[in-house]
């Protein structure tokens, strides 16, 4: 994603009020100058929740969690910076400028903005035929035959693409899309310069969806009496769409997952739909068999544990076996949900009702378990036990720690009749290859943030609120930086001093905030929602003057420590000396500068 300018994010902060913003998502209530709620991300009774529109930035007194109006966006919706700020840019009706825009990029971007459009009437037109054509009465038929009425299909835009070949790509064209667009859109087969052709043809269509619920792939199911082998059609890669990077369902299943800290994984979009719609909302599907790494690091944002749920089939095991080095490699702790053979979570759900199947979920026993129930009398069989050995030990490969290696094989071993020594020996020494990262993408690394002292706290501060103060201080930093060296929070005031926002300007304190870390995001907004420092410059003086003060006296009691020594003589006694009497010559200037 290209860097959105400094100047646009400052508008978007300019036009976003926090008490607005936060106030869309669930309601403040005032009390006196600030605004107060539930906190949404502890549990607790009364709000410790605080918003300031003063200072356009919200503290939870009860977990500590702060920031402006982006770090919010970022942490309730669960999304990186970049598109906090979009979503705030929509929100106020902005228009971003995003830099380094070369004439490439802005042709890339007007043309994943065209097919983002087409996406979008294709979807409604696939809705369309699936609820009103009489073509799409098989469609209906079949969704019928799963319990899935019109306002399900209606949430999920599920569709209908009708037989023929090419009723999509009239459709399209005459909503004005041209051929180069059509053909970039993955929705037509007909290669590089052949006759476009529907790509999907009587199929229940899915609209896959990115993190804004925007459709950008679909996925075709063949319906029945049709015995195409190929079950499922899925949308080629194109600049909207890059395959092993999406999960089916994440965008409506966001908050739910972060709520419960757990994700169910389903094999296929029907299965997914039914046990959200069961009420079980914290449900993904990896679209397509296995887990891929980008995809693992993409529910690592919300979840610690995930829970398998594929088919009981020789290609559901292989799914979970195929998909387990990536999670366990991502650290998540995997459990697997056993469905009875022939049935999926729909058919379980339809039949037996969505208690039968939450029973099942809350009792999925951890993947090494689950391997172990699995095997019961085979481990008998000396071969077949030597050989799940070596599997299991195989998947312990991935764990990304000795801690978990040692804990599964503790647990493990007495089960084999092996010692937790001769599990963890057959350990092997380099994880499966699916299980090493496939790209390096994982943003940039945040420097480690440390608590700033009393001291630091309190010169941030005045800093925050006072730009008299800020320059003094940043003045007194490059004539003295020593006093302030090393003292935990330094870096981030020294931060404050280089940045040129002014205090009184709130969207450019948004704007510097919202470039910290998220842990000094969190200092920063507890420091701005405290009332405001009575004395600023006065508070910075007093402290930096009790710095110095320490730091001179510190040096007096060493070399103090020094002459104490019987070894030296009286030359180094006479210069020792002197410099005693230096310091306290200075000392007492501090002290007297009041
Ligand atoms: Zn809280």
């Amino acid at each position: 994603m290209p860097r959105i300018s400094e100047e646009s994010i400052e508008r978007v902060a300019a036009a976003s009020d926090i008490i607005e913003v936060i106030g869309s998502y669930f309601p403040l209530k005032r009390a006196g100058t600030s605004w107060r709620a539930l906190c949404p991300f502890h549990r607790e009774k009364s709000p410790s929740f605080h918003v300031s529109p003063q200072k356009q930035a919200y503290y939870c007194f009860g977990c500590g969690a702060g920031g402006g109006v982006f770090k919010f966006v970022m942490e309730y919706e669960r999304v990186d910076f970049g598109t906090a700020v979009q979503r705030l840019a929509q929100k106020a009706g902005v228009t971003i400028v995003e830099e380094k825009g070369g004439p490439d990029d802005d042709r890339r971007r007007a043309l994943r903005d065209r097919l983002l459009d087409m996406h979008r009437a294709a979807s409604d037109w696939f809705h369309h035929n699936l609820v009103r054509s009489q073509g799409g009465a098989a469609a209906r038929e079949y969704l019928k035959s799963r319990a899935i009425g019109s306002d399900i299909a209606k949430d999920w835009q599920l569709g209908y693409a009708p037989e023929g070949g090419s009723a999509l790509l009239a459709h399209l064209r005459k909503a004005g899309f041209r051929d180069n667009e059509l053909r970039a859109s993955g929705l037509f087969g007909g290669g590089e310069d052949g006759p476009l052709r529907d790509r999907f043809r009587q199929r229940l269509m899915f609209p896959i969806c990115n993190d804004y619920g925007e459709v950008i792939a679909f996925s075709g199911r063949v319906l029945p009496p049709n015995e195409d082998p190929a079950k499922y059609v899925n949308s080629p890669e194109t600049p909207l769409f890059i395959k092993g990077r999406a999960l089916f369902g994440l965008h409506k299943a966001r908050r739910p997952l972060a709520d419960t800290g757990t994700a169910i994984v389903c094999e296929g979009q029907l299965d997914l739909i039914r046990v959200f719609e069961s009420g079980m909302e914290n449900v993904v599907a990896p679209q397509g068999t296995a887990f891929t790494p980008a995809q693992a690091r993409l529910l690592k944002r919300y979840v610690e544990t995930v829970i398998l749920c594929f088919d009981s089939d020789r290609a559901g095991r292989t799914a979970v076996e195929r998909s387990l080095p990536i999670l366990l490699a991502a650290g998540f702790s995997v459990r697997v949900a056993a469905l009875p053979p022939g049935e999926d979570p729909e058919s379980l759900i339809r039949t037996g009702g969505a208690d039968a199947f939450r029973a099942l979920i809350e009792r999925a026993p951890d993947y090494f378990d689950f391997a172990l129930g699995e095997a019961g009398r085979d481990l008998e069989d000396a071969g077949k036990k030597s050989a799940l050995v070596r599997k299991l030990a195989g998947f312990a490969a991935s764990l990304p720690d000795a801690v978990g290696r040692e804990s599964v094989a503790a647990r493990i071993g007495p089960r084999l009749a092996i010692s937790p020594q001769a599990f963890l020996a057959s350990v092997p020494k380099t994880p499966p290859a699916a299980a090493i990262e496939d790209d390096n993408e994982n943003g940039p690394v945040q420097p480690a943030n440390e608590e700033p002292d009393a001291v630091v706290r309190l010169l941030l501060h005045a800093v925050l609120f006072d730009l008299e103060t800020r320059r003094w201080l940043a003045a007194q930093e490059q004539d003295a930086p020593s006093v302030l060296s090393g003292r935990p929070g330094t870096e981030l005031l020294r931060t404050c001093l280089r940045a040129g926002f002014d205090p009184a300007d709130a969207a450019a304190t948004q704007t510097f905030v919202a470039a910290q870390s998220p842990a000094a995001q969190s200092v920063l907004a507890a420091l701005l929602l405290g009332r405001p420092p009575a004395n600023p410059l006065a508070i910075a003086r007093e402290s930096l003057r009790n710095l110095r003060k320490r730091d001179l006296e510190a040096r007096r009691e060493a070399v103090t420590a020094k002459l104490r020594n019987p070894a030296l003589g009286p030359e180094e006694i006479a210069g020792l000396q002197a410099e005693v009497v230096d310091i306290t010559k200075d000392i007492g200037q501090i002290s007297g500068s009041h």
